[in-house]
């Protein structure tokens, strides 16, 4: 009998890179091996509805094991991987199994980025990245008499929304001088600022922390850069991620804020592919794309399941993602880097509107509040390489769905 495929890592990405195997026809043996003890899980809840009560973690289960063996996918949950020898084409997992592959799937995926300053031990220090990160976070809000939140992008800010939702005084502290400045305009910064004041979260900008403070083992405050001690006795940590490439660094991979992948989601080694959260996709100019997203695990996860049958399936459709905090749903599409303009659609005091991003007359990006018509549209004139002037962009009586035609 034949090697089988090998996906390291089973969650988003692992999933698809299974069920695409399967989906272009490839009915060998096939592993799943995934560290965690639960079956593939969706993550995005983890900050969202089920931090909030509205879901349950029953519910966030991508695939379950029966349906992933209906597909004749083995699904080895609790078993870490410690080592690739690409010589031999195998796996060594932590119980010494060397696990021999016809070809390899990393998905990996990513962890919390830790902040390295004294207290970041203490109890009531937390990240999130895992149903029992979420779990502990849950049990925090309801215990705690003052949340802070270190770090304003999404899934800080998230946090921060569920915690006001339980009642609780929440400070969020951002050293840059703007929420979300990774990903948005200063104008969606502004308005994400005044949603959250207007929920009553005290939201810190341009203020560095630069120590917890502790009652014994317990974190009991927040040092910030001017010396200042803000009391919390929950801190949630939400300062990035680090992609878990050291697998195949190991082994020789090339490997930059993430595993060296080109758009069909190939390594160097010719038999082993790597997609998702764990990746650096190189790109046409040179340049690495780091997306921390569902589109990119799903959309690599294929391109890295035709890449092991030796098919190249690019992945070019514009990124997306979204974010939900109180009742606004943010849902962006494309990339705004390198934006010179921005124009804003629809009604900002009513809280649903879309601001476009544009280099020159060029559409890069639209990012929409609660607008999914919106989005939708962007979506689908980014992936078919259409434009639209800034002034169709900002005249409400234009239909974006009539370019699409
Ligand atoms: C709280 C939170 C909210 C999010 N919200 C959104 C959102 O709103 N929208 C959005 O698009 N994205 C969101 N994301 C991001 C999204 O969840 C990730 O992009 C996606 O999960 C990436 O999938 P992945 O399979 O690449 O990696 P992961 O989901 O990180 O899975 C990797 C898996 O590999 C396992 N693993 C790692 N090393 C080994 C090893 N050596 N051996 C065995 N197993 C191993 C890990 O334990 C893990 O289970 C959110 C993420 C978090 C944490």
């Amino acid at each position: 009998m034949s090697h089988p495929f090998i996906i390291v890592g089973a969650s988003q990405a692992g999933v698809q890179v299974a069920e695409s195997l399967r989906g272009e026809g490839y009915d060998g043996p096939l592993m799943l091996i995934g560290e965690e003890a639960h079956p593939p899980y969706q993550r995005p809840p983890l900050s969202k509805a089920l931090l909030t009560g509205e879901t349950t973690e029953d519910r966030l289960i991508l695939r379950g094991p029966e349906l992933l063996a209906r597909k004749n996918i083995e699904l080895v949950t609790g078993a870490r991987a410690v080592a690739v020898d690409r010589q031999d084409r195998s796996v060594r997992l932590s119980d010494g199994r060397a696990l021999p592959y016809r070809g390899l799937a990393l998905t990996t995926g990513a962890r919390a980025r830790v902040l390295a300053i004294p207290g970041a031990d203490l109890d009531g220090v937390v990240t999130l990245r895992t149903i029992e990160d979420s779990r502990r976070i849950a049990a925090g809000i309801a215990n705690a008499s003052a949340v802070a939140v270190v770090g304003g992008g999404f899934i800080g800010l998230e946090i921060a929304a569920a915690a006001r939702k339980a009642g609780k005084p929440v400070i969020v502290f951002e050293a840059l001088d703007r929420l979300l400045a990774r990903s948005s305009a200063p104008f969606v910064s502004k308005f994400f600022l005044d949603l959250h004041g207007s929920h009553g979260v005290d939201v810190k900008l341009a203020t560095q922390v630069t120590a917890l403070a502790g009652n014994g083992r317990r974190v009991s405050g927040v040092v910030t850069g001017d010396g200042r001690t803000h009391a919390a006795d929950l801190v949630v940590v939400g300062v990035g991620i680090v992609a878990n490439s050291e697998l195949a660094q190991d082994c020789g991979l090339a490997c930059e804020r993430g595993i060296i992948v080109d758009d069909c989601s190939r390594t160097e080694d010719p038999s082993i592919v790597a997609a998702g959260d764990c990746t650096a996709r190189r790109m046409a100019d040179g340049t690495l794309l780091r997306l921390e997203s569902v589109q990119n695990a799903i959309e690599q996860g294929k391109s890295a399941a035709a890449a092991l049958l030796g098919r190249a399936r690019p992945f070019a459709a514009a990124p997306w993602f979204w974010s939900d905090q109180y009742d606004v749903r943010l849902q962006m599409a494309g990339l705004s880097a390198g934006h010179d303009r921005i124009v804003v659609r629809g009604a900002t005091d009513e809280r649903r509107f879309s601001v476009f991003y544009f280099r020159g007359e060029r559409l890069l990006a639209v990012d929409s509040i609660n607008r999914a018509p919106d989005h939708i549209a962007a979506r689908k004139l980014l992936d078919a390489g259409k434009s639209l002037t800034p002034e169709q962009a900002a005249d409400e009586g234009f239909a974006l769905a009539g370019l699409l035609k």
